[in-house]
């Protein structure tokens, strides 16, 4: 299974799988936030995802909700892929 690498407050380095997150895009799609509650803590955590974030996670299969009414479109999906494939180590932009 995929994992995603990301930092804890008070644990540093942590993995998550998809399972774990959960995105909230904002307007547009591009970017919004993930929450996770370590698996080391259980602290709830809340981070800022940029467009990178955002398409690194859509493209592990995390489950995300669009907290503005506006639907993303399969564009902005094939989008998101698209700047995937040119990251040449995307798990590493989540490491903060
Ligand atoms: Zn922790």
């Amino acid at each position: 299974m995929t994992t995603i690498k990301t930092t804890c407050a008070r644990c540093g380095d942590i993995h998550l799988t998809p399972d774990d997150v959960a995105l909230e895009l904002r307007p547009g799609g591009r970017e919004g936030d993930y929450r996770f509650n370590c698996p080391t803590c259980t602290e709830p955590q809340r981070r800022p995802a940029n467009s990178r974030v955002v398409s690194v996670l859509l493209a592990t299969g995390v489950a995300f909700e669009v907290v503005n009414p506006d639907p993303i479109t399969e564009s902005e999906i094939e989008a998101f892929v698209a700047a995937l494939e040119a990251e040449s180590d995307p798990f590493r932009l989540l490491a903060g």
